[in-house]
């Protein structure tokens, strides 16, 4: 087999400088040809959706180079140790086609910030094919930066470093605290340099994995170019894909409405609960999978408040962090709207049904929402009063600028006895004394000694998230200077979030509050 190490390398990325995330392939042959690359690739969607997607290919690049490689997540779905390579960066950035393999661009639509756009879809994306990983589920695996599409409305297709490794590191971290979300497979640095506001910066591709792309956009943009059949076929497609044992079931439609109501909201509260904000939910960036995708804009808050906004466009607010549930049940109406010529043969029958489902969410939301609150809280059972209790924390955390996360997880230690560590995040500690009363005597009322409270909040209630002023600084390391160690340090922080690690203490802090208060964050970068 032909090793490639004679070949000129015109970038400043070679495999040398792989970053090796779970690496287990380091010093690999780096093999051109003569290798098993062979994936079994499958392609339901474009076998079954036609009018869904263009078929399309990757831009060529100069120079593609694997710099980050998931190898827990390759393993998950059996992917060759050959992928590691530079024929892997090749198949990764888009740019060679294995035989059999159909890549595509998904269409789809949206409400961008409220309005209406008929056409989105996949502008620098590609969908190369599915894969059944090894517990059976069939994922996708997307290219993103790989090149213009008919979709890319002038934009460039490309994607830089910083944004991609940005989303590697956050959606790995989202993963890690139990939240559902499309995976990282690896990020692929392709050798050019593409214009971005701040000056030309490193382009290079994400491959993504997801349980699929089908987006609310992808039903308004069926429902909207193809009407009403096509929304069906999409509809049964997603019930095959993601609740296959409804497949047979009487009135499936609505059923799958409830399925995506329930994922939506599940991830909703996840996100709150671990103070996440998404930064752009428009109906294109909302899966019908309940997974978190699109990593532009978002951002850990730090301080607990409800307006919090990091998002360099959302001038109003609209996906401030407590706007988020309204949000959730705004778009849910939006995707209901589509199916509502498959509820009921009789339209005002149909829409009744749906308004139903949606006028629901709220409360649904709420339950579940508590739910999550009470195990951040170290409660067992459930009683009438819970609500009123993890409000007050939040009035407090709120009127002081408590930092979320610390908080919660610093109740741990004052459920076992010791609440110094929660108090002292506060500026005046003696606020907290009223509070920390009503919780202890709550806490009395369940059966669950101390100790075990206190192990049952530290798995819930991380010591790390990816914060801002940490990604940033991750990030200038490995695209400014060519430096991976303080963005290794951050992935190994965030992976195990719960697990206090030795030598990891600046993780575990808040960025300065005037860092925070500048910080922006972009879409489309
Ligand atoms: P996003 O803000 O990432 O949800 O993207 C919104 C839309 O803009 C999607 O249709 C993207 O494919 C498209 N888009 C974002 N960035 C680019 C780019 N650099 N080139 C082409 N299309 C893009
Ligand atoms: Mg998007």
């Amino acid at each position: 087999m032909p090793a490639e190490a004679s070949t000129k390398k015109t970038g400043n990325a070679s495999d040398t400088e792989v970053i090796g995330w779970r690496r287990v392939n380091h010093h690999h042959p780096d093999p051109l040809t003569g290798c098993d690359l062979s994936i079994p690739f499958e392609n339901t969607y474009f076998r079954e959706l036609e009018g869904l997607y263009r078929s399309w290919k990757g831009d060529s690049v100069p120079d593609p180079n694997i710099l980050i490689f998931n190898q827990g997540l390759a393993d998950e779905l059996g992917l060759p140790p050959a992928l590691h390579s530079r024929a892997g960066a090749r198949l990764l950035c888009g740019m060679t086609v294995p035989e059999g393999v159909t890549p595509l661009a998904q269409a789809y639509a949206g409400h961008q910030f409220g309005n209406f756009v008929p056409q989105l879809g996949d502008g620098r994306a590609l969908l190369l094919g599915e894969l059944v990983d090894s517990e059976g589920r069939r994922r996708d695996l997307h290219l993103k930066g790989s090149g213009a599409t008919p979709f890319s409305r002038g934009g460039d297709g490309k994607a830089g470093l910083g944004p991609m490794l940005r989303e590697f590191a956050i959606s790995e971290a989202l993963h890690a605290l139990g939240v559902p979300t499309t995976r990282s497979l690896a990020v692929v640095t392709t050798g050019e340099r593409i214009a971005r506001q701040n000056g030309p910066e490193p382009g290079a591709v994400l491959a993504r994995v997801a349980a699929s792309h089908i987006r609310v956009g992808t039903f308004q943009y069926a429902a909207v170019h193809h009407g009403p059949r096509m929304v069906r076929r999409l509809a049964d497609y997603a019930i095959a894909r993601h609740d296959p044992e409804l497949r047979e079931r009487e009135g499936r439609h609505l059923l799958f409405l409830e399925r995506v109501i329930e994922r939506q909201v599940r991830l909703v509260a996840r996100w709150m609960q671990v103070g996440f904000i998404h930064g752009v939910m428009n109906t294109d960036n909302m899966t019908v999978s309940g997974e978190t995708i699109d990593y532009g804009p978002c951002a850990f808050m730090d301080a607990y408040h409800p307006a919090t906004v990091f998002s360099s466009i959302d001038h109003q607010g609209r996906y401030a962090y407590g706007n988020q549930p309204r949000i959730l049940q705004w778009n849910l109406a939006r995707f209901a709207e589509t199916l509502i010529p498959l509820l009921d043969d009789d339209e005002e029958r149909a829409l009744e049904l749906a308004t139903e489902r949606i006028q629901a969410v709220p409360t649904r939301f709420a339950r579940v929402w508590l739910e999550g609150m009470r195990l951040k809280l170290g409660m067992e059972s459930a009683e009438e009063g819970d609500r009123r209790l993890v409000e007050g924390l939040l009035a407090l955390l709120r009127e002081q600028g408590v930092d979320f996360t610390l908080a919660f997880r610093r109740l741990g230690d004052a459920a076992a006895g010791d609440p110094r560590g929660f108090q002292e995040l506060f500026s005046d500690p003696a606020v907290t004394v009223p509070w920390l009363e009503r919780w202890r005597a709550r806490l009395a009322r369940d059966s669950l000694p101390d100790h075990r409270r206190r192990d049952r909040m530290m798995r819930v209630n991380p010591l790390y998230i990816p914060r801002n002023h940490k990604v940033e600084e991750a990030l200038r390391s490995s695209v400014e200077r060519g430096d991976p160690g303080p963005l290794e340090r951050l992935l190994q922080a965030v992976v195990s979030p719960f697990e206090e690690k030795p030598g990891m203490d600046d993780f575990a802090r808040p960025a300065p509050p005037e860092f925070n208060a500048s910080y922006r964050t972009f879409c489309g970068t």
